[in-house]
C-alpha cells in the first residue's frame, strides 16, 4: 500500500528528518487560511499516488492566500495520470534561491537478492530512471543488509558512493529507521534539497508499506480502506482476493495455483485477462454471485471465465453458486464455464438444465480459455 505523501511528510518528521512545514484540505477555502496559517507564500501539491506531480501541474507555488485559495481550486479534481486529486497539501515553500542542490534517496526491497537496496544520486529532482538511463554512473546502489541495517558507518559509505555531503549522512539513518519500524518495503524522497544555510530537507516522500504488516499499521486506515482500486476495495469488504489487471477476459478460479494457470491459458489464447478473483476453497452460491457482481462490474470485461476444480468443494455446490447468483446477477456478458474434478458431472448437468443463454460450458481448461478469448474478441 502507497502513502500519500503527506503521510509520508509525517513520518520523516516523527523519525526526525527536518520537512516543510504543511497541512492538507481537500477545500480550497481552507486552503486560504492555511497559507494564512503558513505564512502567506505557499507550494499547492496535488496528493495523489503517483509520481511526476510537478510536470503535470500538480505543484504550484502561490504567493498570497488569494493566490493559493485559486491555485488550490484548480489542482482540486484534476486528473495526473488516471488520479483524481482529492487533496492539496500547503507546504511553506523553500525559495528557488535557497535551494542549494537537489538529491535523491530511496530504499527499496529487493526480492530477488533477499536484501534492500540503497539507491542515491547527486542528481535528484527529476525523475531517476531518467538519470539512470542517460547517466547510470550518476546513480549509486548500495545493498543493505536487513540484519545489518544502515548505520552510521554504512550511510556514510552511501552517500560517498553517490558525491553526496556529510550532512546527508543523519538523514540516511533516520530514513532507514523509517522503513524498519513503519514496515515499509519502499521509501524515497525526491528532492532532498540542502539550504544554502546547510539545512538538509525533504521536498517530496514516498512510502510503500507492507501489506503483510497491514494489521499493525492499522493508522492508515484498514485493509478495507486501503485499495488503491475501488472494485478491490468492494470486494476486499466481500472477503475476496480481487486483482485487477489490463486485459478483457474477467477470471474467476478456486485456489491460487488454478487461477494462476488460467491466466497463463487465457493468455496463451490470445487474450489477456481483465482480473482475477479466487473464490477459495468454499465456493458457496453467496461468494459466486458476489464474486460475479465484482467482475462484471468492470467495464473491461467483455468475456468471464469460470474454472474451477472441485476439491473440497465439488463441482454440484459450485454449479447450484452459479444458477443462484443467476437470479441475483443480471449476467450481461458471456460466462464460460469448466467444472472439472469432484462431481463435474452432477455440476454440468446443474448449468445444462439451467440453460442460460449467456453460459456455455466446456469440458478442458484449453477449450474454456480459448472460448473465453474468441467471445472477449467478438465483443
Ligand atoms: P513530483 O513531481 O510528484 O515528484 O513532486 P515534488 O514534490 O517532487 O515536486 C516537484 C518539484 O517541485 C520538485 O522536484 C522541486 O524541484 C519542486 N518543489 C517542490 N517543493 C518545492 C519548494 O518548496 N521550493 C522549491 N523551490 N521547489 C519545490
Ligand atoms: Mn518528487
Amino acid at each position: 500500500m502507497d502513502l500519500y505523501e503527506h503521510q509520508a511528510r509525517e513520518l520523516f518528521e516523527e523519525h526526525g528528518i527536518l520537512v516543510p512545514r504543511a497541512e492538507v484540505t481537500a477545500s480550497s477555502k481552507e486552503a486560504r487560511e492555511i497559507a494564512r496559517r503558513l505564512g502567506g507564500r505557499v507550494v499547492v501539491k496535488a496528493q495523489v499516488k503517483t509520481g511526476g506531480r510537478g510536470k503535470a501541474g500538480g505543484v504550484k507555488l502561490a504567493a498570497d492566500p488569494a493566490a493559493a485559495e485559486i491555485t488550490a481550486r484548480q489542482i482540486l479534481g484534476m486528473d495526473i495520470k488516471g488520479h483524481t486529486v482529492g487533496t492539496v497539501m500547503l507546504a511553506q515553500p523553500i525559495e528557488p534561491g535557497a535551494i542549494d542542490t537537489e538529491f535523491y534517496v530511496s530504499y527499496v526491497l529487493d526480492r530477488a537478492a533477499g536484501r534492500f537496496l540503497a539507491i542515491a544520486s547527486a542528481e535528484g529532482g527529476m525523475e531517476i530512471e531518467e538519470v539512470a538511463a542517460t547517466r547510470p554512473e550518476a546513480v549509486a546502489r548500495v545493498p543493505v543488509d536487513p540484519a545489518e541495517g544502515v548505520t552510521s558507518a554504512k550511510a556514510a559509505q552511501i552517500a560517498e558512493a553517490a558525491g553526496l555531503p556529510p550532512q546527508t549522512v543523519d538523514v540516511l539513518v533516520r530514513l532507514w529507521q523509517v522503513l524498519v519500524r513503519e514496515d515499509a518495503v519502499l521509501v524515497e524522497v525526491n528532492p532532498l534539497v540542502r539550504t544554502e544555510q546547510g539545512r538538509i530537507l525533504a521536498l517530496d516522500g514516498k512510502v510503500t508499506l507492507d501489506d503483510n504488516a497491514r494489521f499493525r499499521q492499522a493508522r492508515w486506515g484498514d485493509e478495507h480502506s486501503a485499495h488503491d482500486d475501488p472494485l478491490e476495495a468492494t470486494a476486499a469488504a466481500k472477503g475476496l482476493n480481487y486483482v485487477k489487471l489490463d486485459g478483457e477476459v474477467g477470471i474467476i478460479g478456486n485456489g491460487a495455483g488454478l487461477v494462476m494457470s488460467t491466466l497463463d491459458v487465457v493468455a496463451g489464447c490470445g487474450a489477456r485477462p481483465a482480473n482475477f478473483l479466487d473464490i477459495g476453497g468454499g465456493a458457496s452460491a453467496q461468494i459466486m454471485a458476489d464474486g460475479l457482481s465484482v467482475i462484471l462490474s468492470d467495464p473491461a470485461v467483455t468475456s468471464v471465465f469460470v474454472n474451477v476444480f472441485g476439491g473440497i468443494t465439488a463441482c454440484d455446490a459450485v454449479a447450484d453458486g452459479i444458477v443462484q447468483a443467476l437470479d441475483t446477477v443480471r449476467l450481461t456478458k458471456p460466462l464460460v464455464v469448466r467444472l472439472d474434478g469432484n462431481n463435474a458431472v452432477r455440476g454440468r448437468a446443474i448449468l445444462d438444465e439451467r440453460a442460460h443463454p449467456l453460459v456455455q460450458q466446456a469440458t478442458t481448461m484449453d477449450g474454456a480459455a480459448a472460448k473465453a478469448a474468441e467471445l472477449a474478441h467478438a465483443a
